[in-house]
């Protein structure tokens, strides 16, 4: 199997909220996608793991996933260990992704930053011949990361104004996570994370000119071939 694009995350139904329609725009465009969820979500306080990977296999349906998976690594004490990078650096040489996203390298959940240091140092080891002898090099060409949870200015940001009804279905897959009212205020009702979502999504949508976006941070320059032909009004 080789991917055009692969979203690493920590959590089931993180890359729903920061990567989602893009995965959901590359696919329209024919692209094979992919998400590996890190861990099954089993610290969180409603949902088994089983029916967390249940509802992110729902949720890969409204996203068009070709493949996703989960590596059931321990939730909210992600460690960025040599046995968790070789798993995830083998796991990266099976998929072959050209296009890998992680997400930002700073944010409030330390699994979130972890699984960014993890899969950038895996995406390196999954490009060493001498790695293990089962499975073939394969270093990604390019390397995204998704800048949803935190301030920054983004790099590029992608028009997702087609795709947000469907990855708010893909979120809302998760219904141990967002089904319904909860007296404890910690788990968003429906309307509250639509607003939220949607609030998020037109903030980076208005940096472009369109409805609804999504950023993106990368390390290294952006080329381009025609100025004349550049998007985005100055401003
Ligand atoms: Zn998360």
């Amino acid at each position: 199997m080789a991917l055009d694009v692969l979203a690493i995350a920590a959590h089931p139904d993180d890359v729903e909220q920061t990567c989602g329609g893009t995965l959901i725009r590359m696919a329209e465009a024919g692209y094979r996608t992919g998400v590996l969820d890190l861990t099954a979500g089993d610290m969180g306080t409603r949902g088994t793991p089983e029916e967390r990977i249940a509802e992110s296999e729902a949720a890969a349906k409204h996203l068009r996933l070709d493949w996703r998976g989960n590596l059931r690594m321990p939730d909210a004490r992600l460690e960025n260990n040599i046995s968790a990078r070789m798993t995830l650096a083998v796991k990266i040489r099976e998929v072959k992704p050209r296009v890998v996203i992680l997400p930002y390298w700073e944010g409030r959940h330390p699994d979130h930053y972890r699984a960014c240091e993890m899969g950038y140092e895996a995406c390196f080891l999954a490009g060493l011949k001498k790695l293990d002898e089962y499975s073939e090099p394969h270093r990604p060409f390019k390397i995204l990361y998704s800048g949803l949870y935190t301030n920054i200015k983004p790099s590029f940001v992608v028009d997702i104004s087609a795709q947000f009804e469907r990855r708010m279905a893909a979120l809302l897959s998760y219904t141990s996570q967002y089904g319904g009212a909860d007296a404890s205020g910690l788990f968003p009702s429906e309307q509250e994370i639509r607003e939220r979502l949607g609030a998020i999504a037109r903030f980076y949508g208005n940096l472009i000119g369109v409805r609804y976006g999504e950023p993106f941070i990368v390390k290294e320059a952006m080329e381009i071939g025609d100025i004349v032909a550049m998007p985005v009004r100055s401003i």
